[in-house]
């Protein structure tokens, strides 16, 4: 036998009832009964509280019922046919003026009690089985209403009873079930004195779960508008996804610890039982769902879950009197118990002159009155301190029941809140080494959850929320390669790249919500705004996104002035601008400290040949311990270009201007010949294994003769130029007539940094390079014979945006 228990969306709209039906239908074995449990309507149970509430203080409930009223009998008429409707019509009605009669007693008493409030709550579930049964019937099935309260016996603790499972069981037990469906409320039952009394919200899946256990069913089937129990409140946590099965254990932690779509203590007589609980979605009932059984083997996986209380209060007492205190811990926990507070955990913070512990946000008051009561005495007379209530927590819980087989959970835990800045505030590891749990702050717990769901590892995409700076060439590019490459990375790379903000020096766009559309033209056109940098970065990092990164392609000074703010925010930088790690060493550094110290990651692999692995491979020879001995390079493509052309009959001033024209120089070509691009990159690439260096510690001979360099506009250049071929003509034949060829080079030895024009010999590792190529070389104790050389083109704005974009695609992994 089964027992199927159908929740309140599920029950709640004639779309949902009728695939309730069909369900029904598939279930329902002719030669067996089935029980069916329901909860009220969708919104019911909520919508008699707050009335009650409003007839409380005196306020007109009257529009409250009026629509809980009208939804009853638009599904009733809707759903079944005419000749069907008027009894339900009737008892609807009936309904609705008993609950209208308790609530003008409440008015006019000023007076709610449990008791009260279970009665008028117990409407709800009565009204929607009894509408269940008579469309099943409709339908031609055998289906009954069965009243829950016949058949639960519970104490008289109204709003959270507890179930006498002795007499509860005798009643099941006795309980002569015919080969038919069986539409039973949920949530309900019913004390010795016959008062309605109920099981606590959610309480319908325990009903399940009881009736299965006493009637020895074969499985309990959870019928819910989600595709199973998953990973995270699909709410809150967009990625969160189905868990095909779960042991008892982990579903109880976590729907102890917040999972909604469980009640908690329907795994009890599941348990006890060891009858099977299906997870499964009304709306979607082919999807498999999740089953919950036994712990078996074949739970896989470490991490199950992760869940959250949004909203509880952490308690602190300390006090020196404490020490030694005997039974301190005792009293507390009893005095709580008394005004039956619930602790939700205990912290490690605990200490023998401290406590603290998390309660749930509504237990704060009677917590306080438990404490001040009990401690009275060692208040006043300051043995312990005024205890102090942190209402504006909540709680989030990392649970799975593999985790007690396997270290450093808890430092990828703690650590992907720490990097997303987010301020542990308190711990607690459960004694079953079922779940971990950090209390923070709650206005970052939306943040927090995303971030530890997807570092965990559960969510196969990763997602990273990015802001850009810049719509030049290399911008357009990233944003053309990201478009083409997006399915791609989520696909094999499980990596989803959203876009949040777009930036250039006019004109900015915040994004409501993170989009992963790339195509600027589409956009970056609307609802665009005056571009403001500081209410760029303020903005969209008060939405408190998960894994933000800022991409820079400009060359922007004004964008490097707000690095600082974006570090301090816990946003990582990814660029290409050069600027900022040029400028002054103090600036380099403190980015790398910034940088360090909010846990976020700063990229510029563009900021030195392109999309070229030479910061890379400079860092990972400085990590591994290898020592520096020579750096050399070529990192000016445009004079690469320049000294490869200048051959034959060309002269120096056509060469230059061809370069210009086809787009390979800066507008005025002296910005690529003086070697300031170049010195910029040497001198990032001193910094890099550690050397202080400023720009005035970089030596460049001149190639050009100053008269060139001075030169007012850039035609009276190109006319320099020419006047001075025979200085630029005797270079060229030196080395053509030796079979030779001129270089700009870089070399970094012994903590200088020298760039001059060299005629180099076909042996010479620099030799062969063509067209605007890059070369470097590194000689090190390791690659002392045969120097490590990384060749390739260093500039261009698709090398470059592939640069970044690989940069960014680091970010991801670190
Ligand atoms: P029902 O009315 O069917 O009992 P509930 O609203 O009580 O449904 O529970 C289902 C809801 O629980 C889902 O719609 C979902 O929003 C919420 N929920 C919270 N956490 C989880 C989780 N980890 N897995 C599935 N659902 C969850
Ligand atoms: N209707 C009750 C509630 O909303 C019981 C349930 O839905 O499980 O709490
Ligand atoms: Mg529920």
């Amino acid at each position: 036998m089964k027992i199927l228990k159908f929740g309140g969306t599920s029950v709640g709209s004639v779309e949902a009832l009728r695939n309730v039906k069909s369900i029904i239908e598939k279930e329902f074995n002719k030669d067996k009964p089935l029980i069916v449990v329901c909860s009220a309507l969708s919104g019911i149970t909520n919508a008699l509280l707050s009335a009650s509430q409003k007839a409380l203080i005196q306020n007109d409930f009257s529009e409250i019922l009026k629509a809980a009223e009208e939804k009853h009998y638009q599904i009733i008429s809707e759903l079944l046919p005419r000749t069907a409707q008027n009894p339900l019509l009737m008892m609807v009605k009936v309904s609705f003026n008993e609950i209208e009669d308790v609530l003008f007693s409440v008015k006019n008493l000023g007076e709610l009690s449990d008791r009260i409030k279970d009665r008028l709550l117990s409407y709800g579930e009565q009204m929607s089985s009894k509408i269940v049964s008579a469309f099943l019937q409709s339908e031609g099935f055998p289906a009954v209403f069965q009243d829950s309260r016949k058949l639960i016996a519970t104490d008289s603790h109204f709003g959270n009873a507890n179930v006498d499972s002795k007499k509860t069981n005798e009643n099941l037990k006795n309980w002569k079930l015919e080969n038919q469906i069986y539409v039973v409320t949920g949530f309900i039952a019913k004390d010795k004195n016959d008062e309605t009394t109920t099981l606590g919200r959610g309480g319908s899946d325990y009903t399940a779960a009881i009736l299965g256990s006493g009637l020895k069913a074969d499985e309990i089937q959870i019928w819910t508008d989600v595709d199973g129990f998953l990973t995270a409140d699909p709410r809150l946590v967009k990625n969160a996804f189905s868990q095909s099965e779960l042991s008892y254990q982990e579903a109880m932690e976590m729907s102890y610890f917040g999972a909604k779509v469980i009640y908690p203590p329907t795994m009890i007589p599941a348990i006890e039982s060891q009858i099977p609980i299906y997870i499964k979605n009304t709306f979607k009932p082919e999807n498999p769902g999740t089953l919950i059984h036994q712990k078996s083997e074949i739970t896989k996986g470490l991490i199950k879950g992760i869940v959250s209380i949004e909203k509880t209060c952490l308690i602190n007492i300390t006090g020196n009197g404490m020490i030694g205190m005997k039974g301190f811990s005792g009293r507390l926990f009893n005095a709580l118990a008394k005004y039956e507070v619930n602790v939700i955990l205990i912290t490690q913070a605990s200490s023998e002159h401290s406590i603290s512990f998390v309660v749930a946000f509504d237990d704060e008051k009677k917590a306080k009155t438990a404490i001040y009561e009990e401690f009275d005495f060692e208040i006043n007379s300051n043995k312990i301190d005024e205890p102090q209530f942190d209402n504006e927590l909540s709680i989030l819980s990392v649970v799975g029941e593999n985790m007690k087989k396997t270290r450093g959970i808890s430092g990828k835990f703690f650590s992907a809140l720490g990097k997303n800045g987010i301020n542990i505030i308190a711990i607690a590891q459960g004694s079953s080494e079922l779940n971990i749990s950090a209390v923070i702050e709650r206005n970052e717990l939306s943040k927090a959850l995303n971030v530890v769901h997807d570092s965990l590892l559960l969510s196969p995409v990763k997602t990273f929320n990015v802001m850009f700076a810049g719509t030049g060439n290399i911008g357009k590019e990233l944003f053309r390669q990201l478009e083409r490459e997006q399915r791609n990375l989520e696909e094999n790379h499980q990596i989803k790249i959203n876009v949040v903000g777009i930036t250039n020096s006019r004109e900015m766009k915040i994004f409501d919500n993170p989009e992963s559309d790339f195509d600027l033209n589409n956009n970056f056109n609307t609802n665009l705004q005056k571009s403001d940098l500081k209410e760029f970065i303020n903005s969209i990092s008060s939405k408190n996104l998960p894994n933000l990164v800022f991409v820079d392609n400009t060359s922007s000074e004004d964008v490097v002035a707000e690095y600082s703010l974006l570090f301090n925010n816990n946003i990582s930088i990814v660029t290409c601008n050069k600027k900022g790690n040029s400028s002054s060493y103090e600036q380099y550094s403190k980015f790398k400290r910034l940088a360090k110290k909010n846990n976020v990651s700063f990229l510029y692999e563009t900021n030195v040949g392109a999309g070229l692995p030479i910061i890379k491979t400079l860092n990972d020879l400085w990590i591994s311990g290898d020592e520096i001995l020579k750096i050399e390079a070529i990192l000016s493509g445009t004079i690469s270009y320049i000294f490869n052309n200048y051959v034959g009959d060309n002269t120096f001033a056509e060469v230059v201007r061809t370069a210009q024209e086809l787009g390979y120089t800066e507008p005025d070509p002296r910005d690529d010949l003086n070697g300031m691009d170049f010195s910029r990159k040497m001198l990032i690439l001193g910094r890099e294994i550690g050397l202080p260096l400023e720009m005035s510690n970089v030596n460049i001979k001149d190639f050009l003769p100053e008269a060139c360099l001075k030169a007012e506009s850039i035609p009276a250049f190109y006319e320099e130029l020419e006047k001075h071929e025979p200085y630029f003509s005797s270079f060229k034949n030196e080395a053509e007539n030796s079979g030779r060829k001129l270089r700009l080079i870089g070399v970094l030895e012994d903590g200088k940094i020298n760039i001059e024009v060299q005629i180099v010999d076909a042996n010479h590792p620099f030799f062969g390079l063509s067209g605007s190529d890059n070369i470097i070389s590194f000689t090190t104790s390791r690659y002392k014979n045969t120097p490590l050389v990384v060749k390739g083109p260093g500039a261009g704005a698709e090398v470059t945006a592939a640069g970044v974009f690989a940069d960014l695609v680091r970010v991801t992994a670190q």
